[in-house]
């Protein structure tokens, strides 16, 4: 039921009925409150007695942000483009998938990254979930991890990092996807954060204030969304680039364009050439 509707139904003889939910979806991803506990969040519907409509169940005011992350997800999950198992890559078979973790409590603060290599989770702290680019930026850095069948490319020079400015050919590339999965994921062509404030992805050679190249995050992730778009080189999704990158590891953005999208049948002249071209990249 598509407008959050269900029923549930018990047969046999109860004495009270409620809904227990819990901060995670099926066995694909799930908000813990700490690396410690495990501890999902979790709340009760009211107790009722008999056949008893519920009513409207809301999520307690205190834990909505692990709902919010939950429910953001699912977006990325059904565009994840797995033909062969319930999985979130095909490296992984239905029944045996990884699950995405993310940590989230309200008043942490050494927060806003993904864990890699240690736990590999997604940490967030106090409203950082009020941006769904930034619950979707670091679920890409973890996707670009299990599409590449747990391995990452070597990043260096990326703290700090912005999206108009220089860093590394690793930074920029994996910063740039990750970016790139945030805005292809909601549809749209930009960055917000928690504060509500808006970074446009747009750029072309005159865009003032930003760096030229490939070792600029925004010039990658704008590239990657052009090649994706509707009316782009690559069929109008991202599907291509995620059967690619399921075979071939990528370095940086130069490795993807150069090297393996000629191995995964994309193209890289016409106009794949003339979109990195009008993002200041040339190769
Ligand atoms: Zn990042």
């Amino acid at each position: 039921m598509g407008d959050g509707a269900f029923s549930a139904c018990h047969q046999g003889r109860v004495a009270e009925v409620y809904v227990k939910f819990l901060s995670a979806s099926t066995t694909m991803w799930r908000v813990i409150k700490s690396e410690g506990t495990q501890a999902q969040y979790s709340f009760e519907s009211a107790h009722k007695t008999g056949s008893q409509s519920l009513g409207t169940v809301r999520v307690p005011a205190s834990m909505q942000r692990a709902w919010t992350i939950v429910d953001t997800l699912n977006a990325l999950y059904w565009k994840r483009n797995n033909p062969s198992s319930a999985c979130w890559t095909k490296h992984q078979e239905t029944g045996a998938c990884d699950t995405l973790t993310f940590v989230w409590e309200q008043n942490r603060t050494d927060s806003g990254y993904w864990d890699y290599p240690d736990t590999n989770y997604v940490i967030l702290g106090q409203n950082e979930p009020d941006s769904k680019h930034t619950i979707l930026h670091e679920a890409g850095h973890w996707l670009q991890w299990q599409l590449y069948d747990h391995a990452f490319p070597r990043v260096s020079g990326c703290n700090p990092h912005y999206i108009e400015q220089a860093s590394s050919t690793s930074c920029a590339w994996t910063e740039g996807f990750a970016d790139a999965v945030a805005a292809y994921t909601l549809g749209d062509y930009r960055y917000v954060d928690d504060s509500g404030a808006s970074t446009s992805l747009r750029n072309d050679p005159d865009t003032a204030d930003w760096d030229a190249g490939d070792k600029v995050q925004g010039r990658v992730g704008s590239s990657l969304l052009d090649l994706w778009a509707p009316d782009g080189p690559d069929g109008g999704n991202w599907d291509r680039t995620i059967e690619l990158m399921s075979d071939e590891f990528s370095q940086n953005f130069r490795e993807y364009f150069v090297s393996d999208r000629p191995a995964g049948g994309l193209s890289t002249t016409g106009p794949a050439r003339t979109i990195l071209g009008s993002h200041t990249i040339t190769y």
